[in-house]
């Protein structure tokens, strides 16, 4: 009897060729890759963000035949590609006559639901396989909080510090403490150079024309002979060998550090090797350990616990609480928030210069670093009460590393608030003063960073205001955010209402700013 013939569902997010699918060739195993208007079309891509997807899958489909696995690949202008997973699955099984379907567990819940359906139509048998990049399984999250009202990130992560055995010493934190907060907050007082940065010269040219070609409608900016992004693993660990050597040893001080002469500071611009799969969290933290240990360069303990923080906490947490809070996340408003994303999000156009830089470096590089997701887009387009779904297209549709699962619960959650403080325990927000103090944005801006109302009064002090005064009832009785309400309380009532004027004012012209 002729051996079963397998076909094998890569997705354009799992592209680990460490996987255990790929230890042996296998001459009844067929693997399929596809580029599709299913996937380029549900949100509006940055241009980069789409071709590197495409020439990441295609240089992995690639090195799979290079290590002699059967593998077809369907590019997006490919006749015979229906541009559906279920169509061209349906239609491989059919045509090629397989008598099985295997897929790696999709990290979204979109995906998730689809293969999960497919599979109930499909005639052959179908069977999901972990994808073994993770830390954490995907429920384990839920578990560990369950019966909890908050999940709170720093518990979590402490239970898997002990758990990989991750900078203990026996049961205890490695240096007595288990995190480094407050070391991790310093502007950038230029006493580190910032290391140049490691872009690659990928040529994508094809991809963009044949997304041209297609009508797919993206947006950003791309230089189609240099994508600067990795598109193999062999680049992937370049980059990561590339940061540990020169940025880790700065990383932690300046995580939270803004500056307009750079892009980047000290971060590592994995989070697209490391949500693609060609890199591995575990081996990403291995790394930078080994580093550390052998102290080859000066990595203290603030900078290797920060990156290590972000990975096998925040990075972990956050798919956690994906799984957790899915479906409903998506739909979760808190605020009731409605108004439409301010038009300088798609142009950089706005005299509000730390917008204008934030949004212009995401335009230009597909990338901007957590503090300006969180405390410049984040926090303006949350004290601008925009509905929660337009930032979350926005994020999603604008960012290298943007996929579902990590996407959604970093904007709609943390930054958002709109589950109500599952995820955070206040808004993250804050008026000007904060910006100026972790950045060199506001000396030059045409606005008054300390001004609250008046001409060229800084948008961001009165919003702050507006937005405590009009949610007092669902955010009065937040210990975390009391002293706010006290200092509003004291204020005069004169100087409540300009406040509150110059943010209505500035509410009603937001595309103007
Ligand atoms: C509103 C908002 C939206 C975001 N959307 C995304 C997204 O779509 N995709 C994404 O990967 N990250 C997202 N983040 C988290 C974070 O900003 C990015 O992971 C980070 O900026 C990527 O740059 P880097 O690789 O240089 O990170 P580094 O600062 O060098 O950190 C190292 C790694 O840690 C991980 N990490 C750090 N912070 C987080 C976090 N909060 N959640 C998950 N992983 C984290 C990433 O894998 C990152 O590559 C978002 C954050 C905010 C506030
Ligand atoms: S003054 Fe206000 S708008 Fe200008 S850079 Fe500073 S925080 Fe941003």
């Amino acid at each position: 009897m002729p051996l079963p013939k397998t076909l094998r569902l890569i997705l354009g997010d799992q592209l680990d060729e460490l996987h255990s699918w790929f230890k042996t060739p296998d001459k009844n195993v067929t693997y399929v890759m596809m580029e599709i208007r299913q996937e380029t079309d549900y949100v509006k891509h940055h241009i980069q963000k789409v071709a590197a997807f495409f020439a990441a899958m295609r240089a992995f489909s690639a090195r799979l035949s290079e290590l002699g696995h059967n593998v077809i690949y369907l590019r997006l202008d490919d006749r015979q590609n229906l541009q559906t997973i279920p169509a061209n699955l349906q239609h491989l099984v059919a045509t090629k006559k397989f008598d099985r379907v295997e897929y790696l567990l999709p990290d979204e819940y979109r995906l998730d639901e689809q293969l999960k359906n497919l599979a109930k139509k499909l005639q052959v048998d179908v069977t999901a396989v972990d994808t073994e990049h993770f830390m954490t399984e995907r429920q384990a999250l839920k578990d560990f909080f369950a019966g909890k009202k908050r999940y709170l990130m720093e518990s979590f992560y402490r239970s898997r510090r002990k758990r990989h055995n991750i900078l203990m010493e026996k049961d205890k934190p490695f240096g007595g403490q288990w995190n480094y907060d407050q070391q991790n907050r310093q502007a950038y007082d230029r006493q580190v150079a910032i290391p140049k940065p490691l872009l690659f010269n990928n040529d994508v040219s094809d991809i963009c024309r044949i997304i041209q070609k297609t009508g797919v409608q993206t947006f950003g900016e791309i230089e189609p002979s240099k994508l600067i992004w990795p598109t193999t693993r062999a680049q992937s660990l370049k980059l990561l060998n590339a940061f540990v050597k020169s940025g880790l040893p700065a990383f932690g001080t300046y995580q939270d550090a803004m500056t307009a002469d750079n892009w980047y500071l000290f971060h590592s611009r994995l989070s697209f090797a490391l949500n693609t799969k060609m890199l591995r969290p575990l081996e990403v933290i291995q790394v930078a350990l080994k580093a550390w240990e052998q102290k080859k360069s000066p990595i203290e303990i603030q900078q290797i616990e920060g990156f290590v923080r972000q990975i096998l906490g925040w990075r972990e947490y956050m798919r956690g609480i994906y799984w957790a809070l899915m479906p409903d996340l998506e739909s979760m408003n808190y605020f009731n928030h409605d108004r439409a994303l301010p038009d300088f999000y798609w142009t950089g156009e706005t005299h509000m210069r730390c917008l204008r830089l934030a949004v212009g470096q995401s335009l230009r590089y597909a990338y901007a670093h957590h503090i300006q997701r969180l405390m410049v887009t984040g926090n303006f387009a949350l004290l601008a009460g925009v509905h929660p779904a337009a930032v979350d297209a926005w994020y999603l549709g604008i960012y290298i590393d943007a996929i579902q699962w990590v996407e959604l619960p970093n904007t709609r959650a943390m930054s958002q608030f709109a589950d109500g403080g599952l995820v955070a325990t206040k808004p993250y927000i804050s008026s000007a003063k904060y910006i100026r103090s972790m950045s060199d944005y506001c000396e030059t801006c045409d606005y008054d960073w300390k001004k609250r109302h008046g001409d060229m009064a800084c948008p961001f002090n009165s919003l702050y205001w507006d937005f405590y005064s009009r949610h007092h009832r669902r955010l009065g009785k937040n210990a975390r955010v009391a002293m706010m309400y006290r200092v509003w309380d004291r204020m005069n009532r004169d100087e409540k209402k300009r406040v509150l004027a110059q943010a209505n004012a500035y509410l009603k012209d937001l595309n103007h700013l």
